[in-house]
């Protein structure tokens, strides 16, 4: 496998797939570029080293083909505002005009291909069948996008020497630029900064923690938690569950959840996690109190109840007070702490005090010595948007990528590398 560091890049042609889907205003302006700086010190490298780069990017869902609002022409702005260097755009990834561009690319120089998911090649997935369509009419589509996927990446494989995947938040899907592409070049492939730094915190975090190990799982459902829960089980010496997922546990056990988000076809589940955690000698911590609303807005009326003992037409929101001190002494004591998911309704700043809590006291374990890893969309957008990034150890940007990671799932993006 080549690295980035030791490649020679003299007068070669990087493609580099990069995370630029970013959030963009009514006004088409990037509201958050933390993907865009993450994917800065990789262009670099290749640029110092004497290289060119095509960079190739998805944003949004587009499902019908281009659409304004989807293209990554917006970002050009900011991608020179922290790049440095003047970026050329090739309106069409397919085009005449990105071939012809990519192939006069000088030392130095940067192109954009439009929005990859223009094409439903890049994800090999048919578009617009009727709902009525049959299974063979299905199976027709899927085989024909399938079919002329090889040719789209090619195509893109031929506007480059050398492939660098550098877009960690994508690497769970099997999509032409995220992993079909690779083939294309046996020999000069590999891992940009983002990826290699990825998959060094998730690796040191679960293969070499230092303990106590403590993981803060919160969001909002058990089922969409309960493989990772699993998996980490054989990993760590506390368990928080949090958010949502609180009150299926609590109802699993017996107690009274009001009109808190709750899942009966999961209590079977609640209960065999707290069973499997006994046998591991893994610590469970429940919240053992909820900060409860009578209705699901900011400016509800609340109370703080215990979690077990919700009065009907009151829902659990947030952790309470208690729960707050207690989930920060086992943090303050830990020694690797993975956050993924906030343990309360985040969004409304009346129920963010828990995630808060949380957040800070991960940040006082850091400053302690603690390794902490935050990852997942939600508890990602929480340390950012409180400033509290640099405070902790690694902020990861992948949220699917990072679980099926950790749940031990083999990325397609990191294995098209690695093989
Ligand atoms: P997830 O995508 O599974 O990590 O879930 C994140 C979502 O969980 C956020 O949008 C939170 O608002 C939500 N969440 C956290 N705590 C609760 C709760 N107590 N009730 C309902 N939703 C919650």
């Amino acid at each position: 496998m080549q690295s980035i560091e030791t490649y020679d890049f003299t007068g070669k042609r990087a493609i580099i797939r990069v995370d630029f889907n970013v959030p963009l205003n009514e006004k088409l302006e990037v509201t958050d570029d933390t993907r865009i700086r993450a994917a800065i010190p990789t262009i670099k490298k290749v640029l110092e080293k004497g290289g060119s780069v095509v960079l190739m990017s998805h944003l949004g869902r587009p499902k019908k083909g281009p659409e304004d609002k989807f293209s990554l022409k917006h970002i050009i702005p900011t991608i020179e505002k922290r790049l440095g260097v003047k970026v050329d755009f090739a309106g069409d990834c397919m085009g005449e005009e990105a071939a012809k561009k990519a192939a006069a690319l000088k030392p130095g120089q940067v192109l954009l291909l439009e929005n990859l998911r223009f094409y439903a090649e890049e994800e090999g997935k048919p578009r617009g069948l009727k709902d009525d369509a049959t299974d063979e009419e299905k199976a027709a589509a899927k085989k024909a996008v399938k079919a002329s996927q090889k040719e789209f990446t090619k195509k893109l494989a031929s506007y480059a020497d050398v492939y660098i995947n550098d877009a960690f938040g994508t690497a769970h899907r099997a999509h032409a630029s995220t992993a079909l592409i690779a083939e294309y070049f046996p020999n000069d492939k590999m891992f940009g900064y983002v990826m290699e730094g990825e998959l060094k915190a998730i690796d040191k975090v679960l293969e070499s923690p230092s303990r106590p190990f403590t993981a803060i799982l919160g969001g909002s459902k058990v089922s969409s938690k309960i493989t990772i829960i699993e998996k980490l089980m054989d990993k760590v010496d506390n368990l928080i569950l949090g958010g949502g997922m609180t009150y299926t546990f609590m109802a699993a056990q017996g107690g009274k959840v009001g009109s808190s988000i709750c899942e009966p076809d999961q209590f079977e589940t609640a209960l065999s996690i707290l069973k499997l955690a006994k046998e591991k000698n893994v610590k469970v911590f429940l919240a053992e109190d909820a900060l409860c609303a009578d209705d699901f807005k900011n400016d509800a009326n609340t109370k703080v109840c215990p979690s077990n003992d919700i009065p009907d037409g009151w829902e659990g929101l947030d952790i309470g007070p208690k729960a707050m001190e207690a989930f920060k002494q086992v943090i303050l004591t830990s020694k690797t702490i993975l956050w993924n998911g906030p343990v309360g309704v985040f969004e409304m700043p009346n129920f963010a005090k828990g995630s808060m809590a949380v957040a800070e006291a991960i940040v006082e374990a850091t400053k302690n010595g603690a390794y902490s890893l935050i990852g997942g969309g939600d508890s990602v957008a929480f340390i950012n948007q409180y400033g509290m990034a640099d405070k902790v150890s690694y902020v990861s940007t992948g949220g699917g990528a990072l679980l099926e990671y950790m749940e031990g799932v083999e990325l397609p993006g990191v294995a098209a590398i690695r093989k």
